[in-house]
């Protein structure tokens, strides 16, 4: 006889890797098979600290600035992106260098400079900082672009008046606040250019809806991701406010609190997309040594999208 209590496992799909850190990862790893170590990558090469760890173990060297490695080090640039200053910076430097950069965030590049030839003014929608943000807005003269961060930024330019605006976004952004602020854009700037395709990239948007499908089913929630993944913390947010109020963030199962777990029943796992699976399988392993557990699988798109890896890499 089973003794064990019963618990419900939600598992919604899409989750964890998307194409974009899968090529970046894969871009290293092909590095260092054909170069060997050390190879540098500037800036985590996807934000996941069991990543990075694995890597590191591998002989990459993890640096913010370029001037942390020596001259002529072969680098890797990271899946987020980089300003056109940290290119040239490179050349300067000869060091040579392979772009990991996702591809959905170079098109979003390409749009700001399209827009800024075209003398737009443009309105970028993201968070201050982040790594994908800082490599955007560094592809086109600073005053040429605003950081929007929220509703209350837009509030702000009532007062400026532009001849010609659009927006861009960053592309992990929680889909339905981009919504809100890019309607109040709309409101001050009935005519601002749109991308012809969102920015926010299919990724980002499948995980939200996958996690919105199991929310109001679910008494706890565990976002396996990163502190700084913006992804990640998007689906904590959207967790919470599709119906579970305990949705967390968790680095790996170490980060569980298994007090609260024995008193839920209904249990959500998913992963942002630069999470491994192998984090996802050990909390499944962990729960079934502990409980009876039923499983529930619901899959909300199917996603088959792979990006190609430099030639360089591929021949
Ligand atoms: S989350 Fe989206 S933009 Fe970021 S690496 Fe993945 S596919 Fe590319």
């Amino acid at each position: 006889m089973n003794l064990k209590l019963k618990k419900i496992l939600y598992l919604p799909h899409p989750r964890g890797f998307c194409a974009g850190v899968d090529r970046a990862i894969n871009i290293v790893e092909l590095s260092l098979e054909k170069y060997g170590p050390p190879i540098f990558v500037r800036h985590e090469i996807v934000h996941n600290p069991w990543v990075i760890k694995d890597l590191e173990s591998k002989g990459v060297i993890f640096i913010e600035n370029l001037r942390d490695a020596p001259k002529g080090s072969r680098v890797i640039f990271s899946a987020h992106g980089i300003p056109k200053s940290v290119l040239i910076e490179a050349k300067a430097k000869e060091m040579p260098f392979i772009d990991a950069t996702c591809p959905l965030v170079i098109k979003v590049h390409n749009e700001a400079k399209r827009l800024y030839r075209d003398g737009a003014h443009i309105f970028l929608i993201g968070h201050e900082g982040h790594p994908e943000v800082i490599g955007t807005m560094g592809q086109i003269p600073l005053d040429a672009i605003t950081l929007i961060q929220d509703k209350q930024d837009v509030k702000k330019l009532k007062k400026i008046n532009y001849k010609k605006v659009a927006l861009i976004t960053q592309t992990t952004l929680s889909v339905d606040d981009t919504k809100e602020i890019i309607d109040e854009l709309k409101c001050i700037f009935p005519n601002i250019i749109q991308p012809p395709k969102e920015d926010i990239c299919y990724a980002t948007t499948n995980r939200q809806l996958a996690i919105k499908s199991i929310a109001s089913k679910c008494d706890l929630i565990y976002v396996i991701g990163a502190n700084n993944s913006s992804n990640s913390l998007r689906l904590v947010e959207v967790g919470k406010r599709s119906g579970c109020d305990e949705t967390y963030l968790i680095s790996d199962i170490s980060e569980v609190n298994w007090k609260l777990v024995e008193k839920k029943q209904k249990i959500g796992l998913t992963a942002g997309a630069s999470a491994p699976d192998i984090l996802i399988q050990e909390f499944i392993n962990e729960l079934n040594q502990l409980y009876n557990v039923e499983i529930k699988k619901i899959s909300v798109a199917d996603e088959n999208i792979t990006f190609k890896i430099p030639r360089e890499l591929s021949e």
